[in-house]
């Protein structure tokens, strides 16, 4: 059985690729009954968003921390990286970082705990609730 190459036509793109004789005796021999449909780029795009639905779940799932609450200097509703605790105040971005804002460093600190908090559990929202509370304290 000798084959050569044919020119096939993508279903994705549309465009032309070639099905060679190399791949058709691949073919022939798993005794695939249908040619490939798409060229080579389109494949790798499809298994390629396959993965990255799989890479949104879990980045959903990492999101699942975000609580609802209102800020407690403007009382804009606002989510947090952690679960409040109760009674204690919760400050938005804006606020958190305005409180934060004067120096750069501070704004680097500030950038620091969010990410602190965000990794952290629900005791460590407690203190960071409280790291807030002495802020305002101290600029108010
Ligand atoms: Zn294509
Ligand atoms: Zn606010």
């Amino acid at each position: 059985m000798e084959f050569i190459d044919r020119i096939l036509t993508c279903a994705d793109c549309g465009g032309e690729f070639i099905f060679t004789a190399g791949e058709q005796l691949f073919f022939f021999d798993k005794q695939f009954k249908n040619d490939p449909k798409r060229c080579k780029p389109c494949k790798s795009k499809r298994s390629g968003a396959a993965l990255k639905t799989g890479t949104g779940l879990a980045a959903a799932g990492l999101s699942r921390t975000e609580t609802r609450t209102e800020c407690s200097a403007c009382g804009i509703e606002t989510t947090v990286p952690f679960k409040p605790t109760q009674g204690r105040p919760v400050l938005c971005r804006q606020c958190f970082q305005s409180k934060r804002a004067p120096t750069s460093g501070a704004l680097v600190t500030a950038a620091a705990t969010a990410d602190m908090v965000a990794g952290a559990g629900p005791e460590h929202a407690a203190v960071s609730a409280e790291l807030l509370t002495a802020a305002h304290a101290t600029q108010a």
